[in-house]
C-alpha cells in the first residue's frame, strides 16, 4: 500500500481504524509522530504519560506503540501482561544510545556512594543499572529526592547534557555528566539565532522550549518545559489570544497548531524533525495490524532487566 495523496492518507486511516476496532488493539502515539498517525491513535502523549495510559486505561491485549524503542520498552516494563508492538523496531533513540548499563556501572565504581539517575530516554538495560529514572518534567524533584536519600552532595546524571545543565542551573546541585557527552540531535541543533530570528518576525509571541535545548536557547525563552509542560503552557495562555514560538520537534508543533486553531503557533524551525520517530508510518501500522501475531514486532524486555528497571521507574514515581 503506497500512501501519498491526501485522499490516500484518509482512506488508509479509515482502513486502520476499522482494523483496529475489529482486532481489538489500542494505538498509542507520541507527540513527535506525524499528524496522520496521531489522528488514528487512541491516545497521544509523551513517553511516560503513554506508559501510564497503557497501564491504567487499556483493556486490549495488544498495544501498538508508535514512538521509539525505549518508550515501547517502558510501556512493556510497566505492563507485564500486555503485548507491546512497534510498527518499526528499528526506531531507536540516538540520545538513549549515548549510555549503556556497563558505563553506568563504571561511573558508579568511580564515584562510590553517588546516586545514578537516568533520563527516561534511555534503554531498559541502562535503567536497570541505575538508582532512579526521571523525566524532563520531574527531573528536579527526583534528583533532589535521591540526593537526600543518599546524603550525597553529588549526583550522576545522563545521558542528556542539556537537561543536566538545566537542573544544575535551577538547583545548584553538583551534577556529574553520565557519560561526558550526550544530547538529542533534534534539540541540540537549535541555535539562539534561530529563536532570535523568529522572535523578530513575531515580537509579541511567547517562547516555550524543551529543556533538551542548549542553555543559550533556554535563556531566550519565556517558559521551559517538557512536552506536556509546553502543551499545558500554550493551553493556559490561549485565552489571552497569545502567539507562541515553540522550540521542539515539528510533530508536536503541528499538534499544538491543530488543537489551538485560534492561536498563532510558530515553530522555531520547520526542519527540527526526529527522523527516528518518523520511521513509523501509516503503511507499517496497517501491515502490523494484519500481522499481529508475528513476534518480530513485539517488544520484549527480559525479566531480569525488566524487574530491576521497574524498581528505578517506581522510585521515580515516589519522588515526583
Ligand atoms: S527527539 Fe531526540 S530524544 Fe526524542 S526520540 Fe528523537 S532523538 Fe530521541
Amino acid at each position: 500500500m503506497m500512501i501519498q495523496t491526501n485522499q490516500e492518507i484518509q482512506e488508509s486511516q479509515k482502513l486502520i481504524l476499522n482494523l483496529k476496532k475489529e482486532k481489538d488493539v489500542t494505538i498509542l502515539a507520541h507527540y513527535y509522530q506525524t499528524l496522520e498517525i496521531q489522528e488514528i491513535a487512541d491516545y497521544v502523549g509523551d513517553s511516560l504519560g503513554l506508559s501510564k495510559i497503557a497501564r491504567d486505561h487499556t483493556n486490549t491485549k495488544n498495544i501498538i506503540f508508535a514512538g521509539v524503542l525505549f518508550m515501547a520498552e517502558t510501556a512493556s516494563i510497566l505492563n507485564p501482561g500486555k503485548r507491546v508492538l512497534m510498527p518499526d523496531k528499528q526506531a531507536g533513540c540516538p540520545l538513549a544510545s549515548f549510555l549503556d548499563g556497563n558505563t553506568v556501572n563504571t561511573y558508579k565504581e568511580k564515584y562510590p556512594g553517588v546516586p545514578a539517575v537516568v533520563y527516561i530516554n534511555s534503554t531498559a538495560e541502562t535503567k536497570a543499572e541505575t538508582d532512579v529514572v526521571c523525566t524532563s518534567s520531574n527531573a528536579i524533584k527526583v534528583i533532589q529526592g535521591i540526593q537526600n536519600e543518599f546524603k550525597s552532595n553529588k549526583v550522576l546524571f545522563g545521558p542528556d547534557e542539556n537537561l543536566a545543565d538545566y537542573v544544575k542551573q535551577k538547583t545548584g546541585i553538583n551534577i556529574i555528566n553520565l557519560p561526558d557527552e550526550g544530547f538529542c540531535y533534534v534539540h541540540n541543533v537549535i541555535k539562539d539565532l534561530d529563536v532570535i530570528k523568529v522572535k523578530k518576525e513575531h515580537p509579541n509571541a511567547l517562547i516555550t522550549v524543551h529543556p533538551e535545548c542548549k542553555r543559550e536557547v533556554r535563556e531566550l525563552a519565556d517558559h521551559i518545559g517538557s512536552t506536556k509542560g509546553m502543551y499545558d503552557y500554550v493551553k493556559i495562555n490561549t485565552s489571552k489570544g497569545n502567539e507562541f514560538i515553540i522550540g521542539t520537534e515539528l510533530g508536536f508543533v503541528q499538534r499544538v497548531q491543530k488543537d489551538f486553531p485560534n492561536n498563532k503557533i510558530y515553530p522555531v524551525n520547520e526542519n527540527f524533525i526526529c527522523r527516528n520517530m518518523k520511521l513509523s508510518t501509516l503503511e507499517k501500522i496497517f501491515n502490523l495490524l494484519n500481522n499481529l501475531n508475528n513476534d518480530k514486532h513485539k517488544v520484549t524486555v527480559p525479566d531480569n532487566i525488566a524487574n530491576k528497571a521497574r524498581i528505578s521507574l517506581e522510585k521515580m514515581l515516589k519522588y515526583s
